[in-house]
């Protein structure tokens, strides 16, 4: 937990208080002789590990670290110190431990270029995969894959600058610890899977924007990371080692080299010359800066990595979800039924139909473009054939491994249930009906990121790239512990936001990850609120569960109308609870929702109520009463509500503002918005009446048939289905006289 908070430390500054160290006063003329790292994914003597199914996904990054460079310059600030900030931001939004950037030195340059193993062997396995999924414009990203596949390595080009990723390692895990089986001496790849998936973000960014860019990995590459590392002022060379302030010789890097002009960093001089006050004295205990401190830098410095980086063992469990589900007549609709798969085959008109095109909804904002690249790459690794016969059979012993691995990666949150065969799409992509094939569930949450959600409106040019962000950290690490069940005998699939066939928020609620939220669909979580985005592995590996929990949200959320009162569609109901398809939720228009998102003109996608929610936490010690309160007092909710308006949360921080408001236009290119930028304050006199709304729903009578073509969507008839629904009560006393 933070003592001080970051609200006026800007994103581009990072968690470390770099800018305080001494620094050289010109960049380095000699360099020493820093040896490449040796980062191996291979390791077939102990199938047990995880590094193994990290391998290639590692290797995916690898094949997309080059690619087409927009032909159409972007329009953005000309000042190459503007362009550093941004791009260290945008490093640092992706969860760097520390982001530089430096000149490029000749030295740095390798002789022989390293291509790792693991690469070859997926281009020439990618040219057998096929997908199977209704996201927009995945035909586009597959060939783009294949030519890049199948591209012959080229010599490094001109490129004038490069940005320095540094990935921190977290404590080792010890022999002992429980859930420590499969990730013993995996930090190196760890600290190389987490550097690289920022780096091949960054890099697609940079060509987004009309300029090269190329990703150097510690698995395949033209330069010399520690090299470039030392030149960007992260690193010192000292004891024949590199060496990062605070971090020491623990870290992993990734490298990106472009030819867009960037204001370098300089580099570091020796820590002995480092100030004490910034490196070890109280400040830095503290965190005085508002950025990370000698207690948070490692969340599991004092927590076993099973037991994740929030304190869940404190939560109130329960046998039942605090909302009820019908379960026995809970209807299983068609994947077909998702407003973005209607959207996308015109069953929401064509004005929704054409902001879809090729996936324009999402790729119209740069950041999110860069991220979908290797988003929908990833549906090709997401499920896969197991090769051996399942070895680790005890449940206890698998779900303390599979959390401990999931927190070890860098998820966040990470809960264990069945998977009973209601939570399944009734039929996949193509119409044809699923046959559960898998019994069990680890649901992972990814936070959306405090800081950023800080400076945005929730619905400007930022928005879709929150949730894209989310989505791909899930893709890749849940991704990488779908493919190690795979490796120990068990069939197991990653459900992405490109490609799932089960309903996560029914499996988020049994797994103990959340309640059920006036948002509607969105599973809220104690300590990252709504701010999050889920996916799940499923599996028949044999687990033990965990249990739902009861944090007081059922109170806060009957008393607490902000999100409805600031969703920008009026798409969340003001009213009460009520049953759709067997569960109990505040039943919101999915239809004015993901209209709104999809057509939004002043900056794309929307997710203003998690952004405006009370429960969007810092994580600041001097939250620790609200949360208290908020969980035991229910009567105490409509203060913490009202108070949480007078003190302005929810409101925009400038300070946090990194991302350039841009927007893709005809020819390609990306520059001005043609709208006005959303950029909302809070709606505190809006007095919004449940009986003033007018919402639809589509339960399981109005979903559209199973198959790719349209089945227009009948407002009027969702209206009705929306004054029908009853309340989980009355839902009860009808199933009891046999009437459902
Ligand atoms: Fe619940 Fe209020 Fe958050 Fe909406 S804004 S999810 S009503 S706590």
């Amino acid at each position: 937990m933070k003592f001080f908070s970051s609200r006026s430390r800007p994103v581009h500054l990072g968690g470390y208080p770099l800018e305080r160290l001494a620094r050289l006063r010109a960049p380095l003329a000699e360099f020493p002789d820093i040896p490449f790292p040796e980062v191996s994914f291979s390791r077939p003597e102990h199938p047990e590990s995880i590094v193994n199914a990290m391998g290639p996904f590692q290797a995916m990054m690898d094949v997309l670290r080059t690619g087409p460079v927009n032909p159409v310059r972007a329009i953005i600030p000309e000042d190459p110190a503007d362009r550093a900030n941004h791009l260290k931001a945008f490093g640092y939004y992706n969860d760097a431990s520390m982001m530089g950037i430096c000149a490029l030195p000749d030295a740095a340059r390798l002789d022989k270029p390293r291509q790792s193993p693991g690469t070859g062997a997926l281009a020439r396995d990618l040219r057998e995969r096929q997908t199977k999924t209704l996201a927009a414009g995945v035909d586009v990203i597959m060939a783009n894959l294949r030519d890049a596949a199948s591209a012959p390595a080229t010599p490094l080009p001109a490129h004038t600058h490069a940005l320095v990723i540094l990935n921190a390692y977290p404590r080792d895990p010890r022999p002992d610890e429980p859930g420590s089986d499969w990730i013993i001496d995996a930090q190196a790849q760890r600290a190389a899977l987490r550097a690289t998936e920022n780096a091949t973000v960054l890099a697609e960014y940079i060509r987004q924007l009309g300029f090269d860019a190329r990703v150097h990995s510690a698995t395949t590459s033209d330069l010399n990371p520690g090299l470039c590392a030392l030149a960007a002022g992260l690193t010192v060379w000292e004891g024949d080692a590199l060496k990062a302030p605070w971090i020491g010789e623990r870290f992993g890097l990734a490298v990106v080299s472009t030819d867009m002009d960037l204001a370098p960093d300089l580099p570091l001089s020796p820590l002995a010359e480092q100030p004490v006050s910034v490196i070890g004295g109280l400040a830095w205990q503290l965190g005085t800066h508002g950025g990370l401190s000698d207690r948070t830098q490692d969340p599991f410095a004092r927590r076993d990595f099973a037991a994740g980086p929030h304190p869940f063992e404190r939560l109130k469990r329960i046998d039942k979800p605090t909302t009820y589900i019908d379960a026995p007549n809970v209807p299983r609709i068609p994947k077909r039924t998702d407003m973005f798969a209607r959207g996308q085959f015109g069953d929401m008109g064509p004005k929704v139909q054409d902001a879809m095109k090729g996936g324009h909804h999402v790729i119209k904002s740069a950041p999110s473009a860069a991220q979908r690249r290797l988003l929908g790459a990833l549906i090709l690794l997401q499920d896969g054939d197991i090769t051996s016969d399942p070895t680790e059979t005890d449940p206890a012993r698998n779900a303390t491994n599979l959390k401990a691995a999931s927190y070890f990666l860098g998820i966040d949150a990470a809960g264990l249930s069945a998977c009973p065969d209601w939570t399944w799409y009734s039929h996949d992509a193509t119409g044809t009906p699923i046959d559960p094939p898998h019994d069990q569930a680890l649901s992972m949450i990814v936070d959306q990121g405090f800081e950023t959600m800080e400076g945005a409106s929730g619905d400007d040019w930022i928005s879709v790239s929150q949730s894209m962000r989310a989505y791909l950290r899930f893709a890749v690490l849940g991704g990488a512990i779908a493919q190690h069940l795979r490796n120990l005998g068990y069939p197991a699939k990653a459900h992405t936001v490109m490609d799932g066939d089960v309903l996560q928020p029914p499996l988020l609620l049994l797994s103990g990850l959340g309640e059920v939220s006036r948002i509607g669909e969105v599973i809220l979580n104690p300590f990252l609120g709504p701010r999050l985005k889920s996916g799940v592995v499923t599996t028949t590996m044999p687990v033990t569960h965990d249990r739902p929990i009861d944090f007081g949200l059922q109170a806060f959320c009957e008393a607490c109308n902000k999100c409805a009162r600031e969703c920008p569609s009026g798409a969340i109901t003001a009213g009460p609870k009520r049953m759709f398809n067997g569960y109990e939720i505040w039943k919101s228009d999915s239809q004015k929702c993901a209209t709104y998102r999809i057509t939004n003109q002043g900056g794309a996608m929307c997710g203003r109520c998690m952004k405006t929610c009370p429960w969007n936490l810092e994580g600041l010690f001097a939250e620790t009463p609200f949360r208290w309160i908020a969980s035991n007092l229910p009567a105490a909710a409509p203060l913490l509500a009202k108070l949480d308006d007078k003190v302005g949360k929810g409101g925009l921080n400038p300070v946090k503002k990194w991302w350039w408001d841009i927007e893709r236009k005809p020819d390609g290119g990306y520059g001005i918005p043609a709208a006005p930028v959303n950029a909302r304050d809070l709606q505190t006199d809006l007095d919004l009446k449940f009986e003033d709304q007018t919402l639809a729903v589509y339960p399981a009578p109005l979903a559209p048939h199973p198959w790719p073509y349209p089945d227009p969507m009948n407002r009027e008839a969702g209206i009705k289905a929306h004054a029908d629904l009853v309340s989980a009560d009355e839902h009860r006393a009808r199933t009891a006289r046999g009437e459902t």
